[in-house]
C-alpha cells in the first residue's frame, strides 16, 4: 500500500509526498521550497527519488535544483515547460506512463492555469495530483489559458472515478467554499462540504483530500452545466463553457 504525507509550504502551498514501501521510492510532487520537503522526508525517514513537476509557477518549483542536488532525485515535468523548469531528467505528454518505484501514474495534459500544466493519474492507486488545475471547491486562476481549455481540462479530470482521491496545490478550500455557497447556494451536498470544511479549518486541520465524486457534486466549476449554477451566474440556460467563464471571472473579482 502506498503511504502519503502531506504538510503546507509557506502558507498555502501544499507539500505532499508518495511513499511505495515495496521499493522505498518516495516522489514528492512539485517543490515549491526545499527546507520543508527536507524536513518532512527525515520525519518520515523516507529517501527522495523523484521529483514530478505539474507546472513552471515558482511556488511548485523553487526547490527543485536544491533538492536534485541534495539526494539525486530524477525531475519530471512537462514538455511543453521544460525551458521553464530547471534541472529536468524526463519531460512528460499526455498519457505518457510516470514511474516512482513499482507505482504508475499516468500524466494527463491540463492547459489553462498554465499552458503547459500536467496532472498525475495513479490509477491502481486512485490517486490524482492535479497541482494548480482542480482545487477542492476550486479552480485555478487562468494565466495562460482560455476558459474553454480549462473547462475542457477539468472535465477530463473530472472523467475520472468518483473515488479516486485528489491532492490539490494549495489549501483553498474555504475561501473556494464561501465563494461555492454564492452560486450553488441551494445545493444540499454543497452546504454541508462547506459546514464540513469550516469545521476542519478551525481545528487547523487539512481539506485535502477530497475525491472526485465529491468534487462533481460540490465543485461549482465542475457544475457549470447545471442549470441552477448557470441562473445565478447570469446566463441562464447558457452554454457550460460560457458559464464556466463567467463563474471564474467572478472568482477573479473575490
Ligand atoms: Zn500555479
Ligand atoms: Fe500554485
Amino acid at each position: 500500500m502506498v503511504e502519503i504525507r502531506l504538510f503546507l509550504i509557506g502558507s498555502d502551498n501544499f507539500g505532499v509526498l508518495l511513499h511505495d514501501p515495496a521499493t522505498g521510492a518516495t516522489a514528492t510532487i512539485d517543490a515549491g521550497e526545499e527546507a520543508p520537503i527536507v524536513a518532512a522526508l527525515a520525519e518520515t525517514g523516507w529517501t527522495l527519488t523523484d521529483i514530478l513537476v505539474t507546472h513552471h509557477h515558482g511556488d511548485h518549483i523553487a526547490g527543485v535544483e536544491g533538492l536534485k542536488r541534495r539526494f539525486g532525485a530524477k525531475v519530471t515535468a512537462p514538455a511543453h515547460d521544460a525551458g521553464r523548469i530547471p534541472g529536468i531528467d524526463a519531460t512528460v505528454k499526455e498519457g505518457d506512463a510516470v514511474r516512482v518505484g513499482s507505482l504508475v501514474a499516468t500524466v494527463i495534459e491540463t492547459p489553462g492555469h498554465t499552458l503547459g500544466h500536467i496532472a498525475y493519474h495513479f490509477a491502481a492507486e486512485k490517486l490524482l495530483f492535479s497541482g494548480d488545475t482542480l482545487f477542492a471547491l476550486g479552480c485555478g486562476r487562468l494565466f495562460e489559458g482560455t476558459p474553454d481549455q480549462m473547462w475542457t481540462s477539468l472535465n477530463k479530470l473530472a472523467a475520472l472515478p468518483d473515488d479516486t482521491q485528489v491532492y490539490c496545490g494549495h489549501e483553498y478550500t474555504l475561501s473556494n467554499a464561501r465563494f461555492a455557497l454564492r452560486y450553488d447556494g441551494d445545493n444540499p451536498a454543497l452546504a454541508a462540504r462547506a459546514a464540513e470544511v469550516e469545521r476542519l479549518r478551525a481545528e487547523g486541520r487539512f481539506t485535502v483530500p477530497s475525491t472526485i465524486g465529491q468534487e462533481r457534486a460540490t465543485n461549482p466549476f465542475l457544475r457549470a452545466g447545471d442549470p441552477a449554477v448557470a441562473k445565478a451566474v447570469g446566463l441562464p440556460g447558457g452554454k457550460p463553457a460560457a458559464v464556466f467563464a463567467a463563474l471564474r471571472e467572478a472568482k477573479n473579482r473575490g
